[in-house]
């Protein structure tokens, strides 16, 4: 493979993707009150953006006090982001970009679907696949993280991949 290869960037989600459950979901069906699940499903449904869900989170993030003494919410990764994400991914993305790389994005849920529009390569899972077929986006699908390093390190000579994560 020629030297002038770009490396892939990977840009990897956490709850879902990462970690088999949502941390968010496990700690707030564990320990917060009912009402969370009518603000995640107003997220589900579009009607509300993530920030929005985590901001609708923190009135019952009172609930964790135990995990942080204080609760406190703050988006110090949504700067400027025009999606109303509580992560601005793309944002991240785009403020990464080097000429010698192209971003791929491996997710899993809403949280990513302005992350994959910035991708060069995508890898999805769950409710991210179906979001790729319904809107025609090119994706290699994936089980685990394992799958994914399989498929990059056949497509991808191990030097272009050193030091790329
Ligand atoms: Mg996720
Ligand atoms: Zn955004």
């Amino acid at each position: 493979m020629s030297t002038n290869v770009k490396r892939p960037r990977l840009f990897c989600d956490f709850d879902g993707t990462i970690t088999r459950q949502d941390v968010i979901d496990v700690l707030l069906e564990t320990y917060a009150q009912p009402r969370w699940r009518d603000v995640e499903q107003e997220w589900i449904d579009g009607r509300i953006s993530s920030r929005d869900a985590a901001l609708g989170i923190r009135i019952f993030a009172s609930h964790f006090e135990f995990v942080s003494g204080v609760p406190k919410w703050s988006f110090p990764h949504a700067k400027d982001c025009p999606h109303g994400c509580g992560t601005c991914k793309p944002g991240i993305i785009h403020r990464l970009r080097t000429p010698d790389a192209v971003p791929v994005v491996i997710g899993d849920g809403r949280s990513d679907i302005f992350a994959v529009d910035a991708a060069y390569m995508v890898y999805a899972k769950g409710w991210l696949q179906s979001h790729c077929k319904e809107q025609g986006i090119p994706f290699h699908p994936f089980r685990s993280l394992s799958d994914v390093l399989a498929h990059l390190s056949a497509i991808y000579d191990p030097a272009v991949m050193r030091n790329t994560v």
